[in-house]
């Protein structure tokens, strides 16, 4: 029987997401990848536990989440179920829907009819009668801004989900959100964009609106799915997340001039006493805006090293130069 760490809440930093009651764990874990049917339930539930245990309060997932699909969702489900029931009002469970989920015209992208369905059958695979967040995936060129919001709006209104968010939408479209969902009575909690030191595009503009409109930032992939890691130092490992079958992090992202810089990011890491997976966490965590490091991890002691990384120094003005004198280079 699982019993969580009693001092799980003296590790933990935990940051106000926006203009919002809301308090988030700077490091969130994510079920993207290692939750699914495919995987080991034992290390699946071993790492939910430790994270627990370390104060992580926010897991993230979304319909599609696996492989197959949906299955992560069942994972987690089980796991709550049989071991986190007594703790449901100290977790933040967020979910999605915006890419593909099941086949014909209403499994995809941003209609009113697939947001609500979506959200129905992951509350059903869950084991839960809401979700503290539910987000759209992505931004949908062709379907009314208008109707996606209010999708969300209705969604909040049924209290299927007790805060809204959006993932992946630019600066613009997100300024329009919020402003539809403020005409609405309601408020966009939060955005979760990738970001990373591989990928900067929210430095340019989205960032600025997101603290003029006092909604939170949880930022995915932090670690670049783990090239901003030891992991590929010494070529591609067969249970490493580019050397497994699936996933979208392929042996040809896996390049020689990323892993130059790899390694001297990996040097600047050791010279902080750090390995450069909680280099990369603090990095992303050094902005006022980002509430939260949305983490995936293959074991325990995965999370463990990105809890680890809030107890470093913030990074001095000559470490940031140097990490930008890095990632220049060609
Ligand atoms: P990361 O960038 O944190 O990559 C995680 C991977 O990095 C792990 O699975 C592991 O890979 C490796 N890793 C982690 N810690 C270490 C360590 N200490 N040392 C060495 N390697 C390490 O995040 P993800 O890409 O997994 O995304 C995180 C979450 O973000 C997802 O679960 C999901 O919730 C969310 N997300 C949201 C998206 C959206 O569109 N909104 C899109 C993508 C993700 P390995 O398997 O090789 O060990």
């Amino acid at each position: 029987m699982y019993l969580p760490n009693k001092s799980r809440y003296n590790v933990m930093t935990y940051n106000r997401c926006g203009r919002s009651g809301i308090l988030l764990p700077a490091v969130s874990l994510g079920l993207w990848h290692n939750f699914g049917g495919v995987d080991s339930f034992e290390n699946s539930r071993a790492m939910i536990h430790r994270a627990f245990d370390l104060g992580i309060t926010h897991f993230d997932l979304a319909n599609n989440y696996g492989p197959p699909y949906g299955s992560a969702e069942e994972t987690f489900g089980q796991i709550l179920k049989h071991d986190l029931s007594a703790h449901r009002d100290e977790l933040i469970i967020s979910t999605k829907a915006g890419w593909d989920m099941w086949p014909g015209p209403y499994g995809n992208f941003g209609s009113r009819k697939y947001l609500i369905a979506s959200l129905d059958q992951s509350l059903r695979r869950m084991g839960l009668d809401y979700v503290d967040i539910f987000y759209h995936h992505r931004p949908d060129p062709d379907t009314p801004l208008e109707e996606t919001m209010g999708a969300l709006d209705t969604i909040l209104c049924s209290g299927k989900a007790l805060y809204v968010g959006i993932s992946s939408y630019p600066h613009d479209l997100t300024h329009n959100a919020e402003q539809i969902l403020r005409r609405l009575g309601t408020h966009c909690l939060i955005h979760q964009p990738s970001y990373s030191m591989f990928n900067r595009w929210i430095e340019d503009g989205l960032l600025a609106v997101l603290r003029e409109d006092g909604i939170g930032c949880i930022a995915f992939s932090p670690l670049a799915q783990g090239l901003l890691t030891d992991r590929y130092l010494d070529g591609i490992p067969s249970d490493s997340r580019a050397g497994r079958p699936t996933g979208f992090l392929r042996p040809q992202h896996v390049t020689p001039e990323k892993i130059a810089k790899v390694r001297r990011l990996n040097e600047l890491a050791k010279e902080r006493g750090q390995k450069l997976a909680q280099l990369a966490i603090t990095w992303v965590l050094r902005h006022k805006e980002v509430t939260s490091a949305l983490i995936g991890a293959s074991s325990v002691s995965q999370v463990e090293d990105a809890v680890q990384a809030l107890g470093a120094p913030g990074l001095a003005d000559d470490e940031l130069k140097r990490i930008d004198g890095i990632l220049a280079k060609s």
